[in-house]
């Protein structure tokens, strides 16, 4: 007899997780396959959420909505888990200079930023920063502990820690069948791997891989993210991490010399104090060309859906969306037009032909 489910989610990362927890409450029953043996974004991840972005500054796409709601998401889920993942802290940025400075301080105005962020015109006055013009720190801000996050969540999800292999995958009129499971409707949320996947290949992924690394220092203590160029995050243990590198061409999971090399020296340019590395790490990006998450089912087989293309941004985005596409697969409530793969059927039908 096969076991019957509504849903098989494959990729148990923060999105498979997130999505399959919301299913769930939405009365749902959920299988998800997901192998340990294969890599994940999620567990390399420095799990930063930050309401400005790149070198400009600029607030974070639909930072308002999405803000507030991961807050409270994280938060609630620590106390119906009994478990500690998120850690709410300022990140500071050192302004570059008099002109970012000036630049800065007109634009916050400008974008209505004053609940996200303040200035510090005397900066953090620690004398092994290089902060000459102060700097800039935010609230809503800090980081998730993604492994510990997963580990605690998984505990009230079904999950089979297995490959899943596609070909195994069969399409029944109303529902799918995948070896011994029946389900009405199958998920991808395989993070990376997901751009292998034949019925999502035609999605314009653009994957990057990072690298981190984890470090001690010698003489210092911070107690906020710092921010320039690279970010060096104080951990529970008294280490930090730092990261993180951005490569584009090469994506395998891999640490090398050359993303070690460039995050110290970018470091020294920040931070003068002595310090020692205890490891790197190296994760690939599900990130897509326009900069936005893919979600939806598949324009022909809608027993068959896609949440990915999370990004830099998995932290952040995943408890929004998650619930977005649960309101959509429970309720057919529209899915966003910024998120929805419709945006992409052109290169669905270019890729037929
Ligand atoms: C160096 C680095 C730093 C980062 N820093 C941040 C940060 O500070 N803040 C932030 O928000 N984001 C950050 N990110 C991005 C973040 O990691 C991603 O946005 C997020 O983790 C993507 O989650 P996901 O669930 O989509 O994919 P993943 O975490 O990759 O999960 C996909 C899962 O699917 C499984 N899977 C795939 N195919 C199969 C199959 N056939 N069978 C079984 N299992 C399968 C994989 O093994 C994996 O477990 C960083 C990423 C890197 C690499």
């Amino acid at each position: 007899m096969p076991q019957k489910f509504d849903y098989i989610l494959v990729g148990q990362g923060i999105a498979g997780s997130i999505l399959g927890y919301f299913l769930q409450k939405a009365g749902q029953k959920v299988c998800i396959i997901s192998a340990s043996t294969l890599p994940s974004s999620s567990q390399v991840a420095a799990g930063i959420y930050n309401p400005v972005t790149g070198k400009r500054l600029s607030k974070t796409w639909m930072l308002d909505e999405i803000s507030e709601f991961l807050e409270h998401f994280y938060r609630n889920l620590e106390e119906e888990l009994s478990a500690k993942f998120l850690y709410e802290k300022p990140i500071y940025r050192p302004f570059r200079s008099i002109a970012e400075q000036n630049d800065f301080t007109a634009r916050t105005a400008e974008y209505n930023m004053g609940d996200y962020i303040q200035t510090k015109t005397k900066g953090l006055q620690n004398p092994y920063l290089h902060e000459p013009f102060g700097g800039l720190v935010t609230s809503h801000s800090g980081w998730l502990d993604i492994p510990v996050f997963l580990e605690n969540i998984s505990k009230v999800l079904t999950i089979r820690d297995e490959i899943f292999e596609i070909e195994q995958l069969c399409l029944e009129e109303n529902s799918v069948k995948y070896q011994d499971i029946e389900a009405k409707k199958i998920i991808f949320c395989q993070g990376f791997l997901g751009t292998k996947n034949p019925y999502f290949n035609w999605l314009p992924f653009l994957p990057v891989k990072g690298e981190i690394l984890n470090i001690s220092l010698v003489n210092t203590y911070f107690d906020e993210i710092l921010n320039q160029g690279i970010f060096l995050m104080p951990l529970p243990d008294g280490s930090y991490k730092l990261g993180a590198t951005y490569n584009w061409e090469c994506l395998d999971n891999q640490t090398t010399k050359e993303a070690k090399d460039e995050l110290i020296d970018k470091f020294k340019g920040v931070v003068s104090d002595e310090f020692t590395c205890n490891f790197q790490q190296a994760g690939v990006r599900p990130a897509t060309k326009d900069r936005r998450p893919f979600l939806g089912l598949h324009p022909v087989h809608k027993q068959v859906g896609i949440f990915n293309g999370l990004g830099t941004k998995g932290v952040s985005l995943a408890p929004y969306w998650a619930k977005h596409f649960t309101e959509h697969l429970i309720h057919q409530k529209e899915l966003h037009s910024e998120v929805n793969i419709n945006r992409f059927y052109p290169l669905y039908l270019e890729k037929l032909v």
